[in-house]
């Protein structure tokens, strides 16, 4: 140890970051890390937080346009963009200070600029000093990738879309993917036009086919605009601030802003990781081992920058799972099987294990288990849409596959249930539970 300035250099305190350093201390690490925007990253800075506080703002509007049908007279109710951004941004401020405290709790040196990576055990920080490490972990997360086309420079990504100084009256979203369904759905209900433009005819890829289709249908009738096949050729700036999208079409579509929502790349460029001797993937990402080792054994990536899956808790095992192994003597890999996920769409969706068609590739004979019904919450909603649950199980062992579904509060719901699929249950052991009625969550037990 005494040869390194640090038993741990952190580049990078994200989600992944800020776990294995403030584990790898608790081990008994010396730990530095390097933040070159705001402790916290992208879940806490400008991305999960924030965006699902965007998410509870804008579903007031779906509330109170039912709420006198409950008997509410709510006189002069009307929407104000800065006071929602303003809230949100501050709560981001608060839970930067909580992430910052835990760091200093810990005795981890936070130096709050960037670092490249100098050599296997050395970085250099923006202000120029060098500082040397046993291990190095990189936790730089990504960023948001833009295809190249004229007029790129107009367009705004999740990183922007946070701080709008006014509600676009009209939003151009490129993408139909998690980033795009989610802002689609918290700007159609804060009452703007979304058109979303879609490369292909399939969106949300990855999720079961029955639920996306009916996230499809729903958001249509709420008044997204849908342009599948399509995709945006040019971005031209008028004189008026506003914009003209060239998706191919005769006429140009007007908006007030374009939002790109197509996919992230890992944040290596300019990392220095060829001075440590480790290339990357055809994505950028950093490519390791299961134990989050790089082809350099001093040093390690956690989240997503190693692209495997872009999610805050897995960010969150890897790192724990690097502290107990480098400095717990307890090596431990992460589990990638059955991660539940949720897109917070409106309604949202979310899911576990496999879908109807990985399931009868993987098992062939699979059996279908559905609940296709309308919530009591919808009962006097202008929107009286229905949820769809969906579960998939393995006909010759009744074990639980896939749980799939779309309705008010799915994501709450799937959690729980991802526990049992998790833990190998049977569709059997869910039907041998008693319902808990009035709820949605039942339906969970009668499916048929
Ligand atoms: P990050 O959290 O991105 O942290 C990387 C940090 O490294 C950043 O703070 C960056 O500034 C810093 N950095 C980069 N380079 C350097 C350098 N050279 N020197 C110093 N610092 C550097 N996931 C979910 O599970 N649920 C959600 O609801 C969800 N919603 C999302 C919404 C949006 C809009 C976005 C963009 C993402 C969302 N995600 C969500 C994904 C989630 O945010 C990421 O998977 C997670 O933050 C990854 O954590 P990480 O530690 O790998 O990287
Ligand atoms: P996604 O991968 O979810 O979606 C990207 C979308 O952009 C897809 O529709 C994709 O189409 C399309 N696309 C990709 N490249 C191009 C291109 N060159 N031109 C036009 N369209 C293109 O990425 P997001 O940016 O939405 O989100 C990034 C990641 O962040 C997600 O994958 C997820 O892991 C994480 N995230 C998680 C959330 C959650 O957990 N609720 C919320 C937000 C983000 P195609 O399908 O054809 O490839």
């Amino acid at each position: 140890m005494a040869d390194y300035d640090y038993d741990l250099f952190v580049i990078g305190a994200g989600s992944g970051g800020v776990r294995a350093a403030r584990i790898s201390a608790s081990h008994g690490a010396k730990v530095a890390v390097a933040e070159e925007h705001r402790v916290g990253g992208t879940c806490v800075i400008r991305g999960c937080v924030p965006k699902k506080m965007l998410v509870y703002g804008s579903m007031f509007a779906e509330e109170l346009s039912h709420a006198d049908n409950y008997g509410w007279t709510i006189e002069g109710k009307s929407f104000d963009w800065k006071t929602l951004r303003d809230f949100v941004n501050g709560d981001v401020d608060r839970l930067e200070g909580l992430y910052t405290k835990t760091l200093e709790s810990h005795a981890c040196e936070v130096f709050p600029e960037r670092a490249t990576i100098t050599g296997p055990h050395s970085v250099k920080l923006a202000s120029g000093r060098e500082i040397t490490a046993k291990y190095i972990l990189v936790a730089v997360g990504g960023w948001p990738m833009l295809p190249e086309f004229p007029g790129k420079e107009h367009c705004i990504t999740s990183n922007e879309v946070f701080h709008l100084e006014s509600l676009p009256k009209r939003l151009v979203i490129q993408g139909a993917g998690y980033i795009a369904l989610e802002f689609a759905g918290v700007f159609n209900a804060l009452g703007c036009e979304v058109t979303v433009i879609n490369r292909t005819e399939t969106i949300l890829r990855g999720y079961e086919d029955a639920v996306v289709e009916r996230l499809l249908h729903i958001a249509t009738a709420r008044g997204i605009d849908f342009r599948m096949n399509h995709q945006i050729k040019s971005v031209e700036k008028l004189d008026d601030g506003t914009f003209h999208v060239d998706i191919g079409l005769m006429d140009p579509l007007h908006a007030d802003q374009v939002l790109f929502a197509t996919g992230r790349r890992a944040n290596t460029s300019g990392l220095g990781l060829e001075n440590a001797g480790i290339e990357v993937g055809a994505r950028d990402e950093i490519p390791v081992d299961e134990y989050n080792q790089t082809s350099c054994s001093s040093i390690y990536a956690v989240g997503d920058v190693t692209n495997r899956v872009q999610l805050t808790p897995v960010a969150i095992r890897e790192g724990h799972a690097f502290a107990d192994t480098v400095f717990g003597n307890n090596p431990r890999t992460v589990d990638y099987s059955n991660i539940p996920t949720a897109v917070f769409s409106q309604p949202p969706l979310a899911g576990v294990g496999l879908t109807e068609v990985q399931a009868r590739e993987t098992y062939g004979n699979v059996k279908v288990y559905s609940s296709d019904f309308r919530p009591m919450k919808n009962i006097f909603s202008p929107h009286p849409e229905r949820g769809l649950y969906k579960m998939i199980v393995d006909e010759a062992s009744g074990k639980i596959l896939g749980l799939h579904m779309i309705g008010p509060e799915s994501p709450e719901i799937l959690q729980a249930a991802a526990i049992a699929v998790k833990a190998g249950l049977t569709k059997e052991q869910f039907d041998d539970t008693i319902a808990l009625h009035p709820s949605m969550a039942e339906e969970l037990v009668l499916l048929k």
